[in-house]
């Protein structure tokens, strides 16, 4: 059984394979401490099962209005037990994550009422959700107002302008808790508890939702232990664990989750109906598998900032940071990078892996994008995938990998395009390598 054989089949070459695993021997520790994290995921999520007495019965499939749903309703009290919150929402009629948030913002915003982003803009899709970039059915067209205060220059919360911001009209709180495609950097769940303790000292009834996207299982803890009245998040990433096909949950107070339900269906109606459409086995046991799918999207990541960072890339977060999200950022500096980049990631892909990413016009950017994605599930982020602006910096945001061999195969092949390219000389990888067995 020889590893280098077998993926020279798949056309990485030897240099590559060895400057991939003179990296992989400095990261030993930091693997341990993901594989610890994990660890206490998975009897958290364990216990969570058990105290609910998940059973076959759960795993039944529902049709029509899904009256009396068992399988839906213990899901949405295991979500509840995993983030240690009163109530939860989890359905596939959640149908992304944005839908969970806007869902989660109109039902507990009214008209007149202030919505407040104290940590800078939000993410991109939420813009017209919000009314931030002109919209229909926004909730500036409701008469819901939006405020924002802005991070400092180096990323930190902005205590003076946020209290300034909090007002008599303030009703709830945004905080989105990873940097999606932005440069700052991800939030800790402790600093995102500071600032929901800063928040709440200045108006005690103000609500706080968390974006929680990219974050689930990263930490032993979630923004929820913290005094988050809901977070929030996308089935296709972290929670659903690769295995849900579609779905979003929102998990909080009973008061929050309540009027969720009743915005997510009709006044009247809430969380009684709902048909699960027998998607109760995949959304059990993705949440089964995620903090191990998790870690090893985690390990994916901190093993690309280090391939690439000692080949002269910047990368956001930097190999030694400490992890707060899934996504990693790397600067690669050309369009033809970018495209090599994604082609390795492309051909490492189980699912259309003999398609060659093109960058294109997508709607709603004013660039073009370029997207590497062999997924089993649609747009599936929690599979390996990678996508970029094609504008300077030049930068793919990597994240993913349902497994930690798969994330590993797919970063090396986009290092053997960008050799294949002649953008990275062999020369350097060689050289790199050799300065790392002298570590
Ligand atoms: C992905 C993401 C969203 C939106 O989720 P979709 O499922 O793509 O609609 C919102 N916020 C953040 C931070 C995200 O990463």
């Amino acid at each position: 059984m020889e590893l280098e054989t077998i993926y020279e089949a798949l056309g990485l070459s030897r240099p590559v394979y060895a400057y991939g695993e003179a990296v992989l021997r400095g990261l030993r520790e930091r693997f341990d401490a993901v594989d610890r994290t994990a660890e206490y995921n998975q009897a958290k999520v364990l216990a969570a099962m058990q105290a609910n007495r998940v059973n076959a019965t759960h795993f039944a499939a529902t049709t029509g209005y899904g009256y009396d749903d068992a399988g839906r309703d213990n899901l949405e009290r295991v979500y509840a037990s995993v983030f240690h919150t009163e109530a939860a929402l989890v359905r596939p009629q959640i149908t992304c994550g944005t839908h969970a948030l806007a869902v989660a913002l109109s039902a507990n915003l009214l008209p007149g009422d202030e919505l407040l982003s104290p940590v800078g803009a939000p993410y991109d899709t939420l813009e017209e959700v919000i009314g931030i970039r002109e919209s229909r059915c926004s909730l500036k067209e409701y008469g819901v107002s939006y405020a924002q205060a802005d991070l400092k220059p180096d990323g930190s919360f902005d205590y003076d302008a946020i209290r300034e911001k909090i007002g008599p009209r303030t009703r709830l709180i945004t905080i989105q808790r990873s940097k999606g495609y932005a440069t700052r950097p991800t939030f800790s769940v402790a600093r995102i508890g500071e600032l929901i303790a800063f928040c709440k000292g200045v108006k005690p009834d103000v609500k706080v939702m968390v974006d929680n996207c990219y974050g689930e299982f990263v930490e032993p803890v979630e923004p929820s232990d913290l005094g988050a009245d809901m977070v929030v998040g996308s089935l296709i990433k972290n929670p659903g664990g690769g295995l849900a096909p579609i779905g979003g949950y929102i998990c909080g107070t009973r008061a929050c989750v309540e009027r969720c339900a009743y915005r997510l269906s009709a006044p009247g109606l809430g969380q009684e109906v709902g048909a699960n459409l027998g998607l109760m086995p995949a959304f059990y046991q993705g949440l089964f598998l995620a903090p191990t799918v998790v870690a090893g999207a985690l390990k994916g990541a901190v093993f690309a900032a280090n391939v690439y960072e000692r080949l002269g890339f910047p990368c956001v977060p930097g190999g030694a940071e400490e992890r707060h999200d899934i996504i990693q950022a790397v600067t690669l500096g050309s369009r033809e990078a970018m495209a090599a980049f994604c082609r390795g990631i492309q051909a490492a892909a189980p699912v259309d892996s003999y398609v060659t990413p093109e960058p294109w016009a997508m709607p709603g950017y004013d660039s073009e994008v370029i997207m590497a994605a062999g997924a089993f599930v649609q747009g599936s982020s929690i599979e390996l995938s990678a996508d970029g602006p094609i504008r300077p910096p030049y930068a793919v945001y990597f994240q993913g990998g349902l497994t930690w061999q798969h994330a590993k195969l797919g970063i090396l092949m986009s290092l053997q395009k960008l050799v294949e390219a002649g953008i990275v000389p062999l020369r350097s990888l060689e050289r790199a390598a050799a300065e790392e067995e002298e570590r």
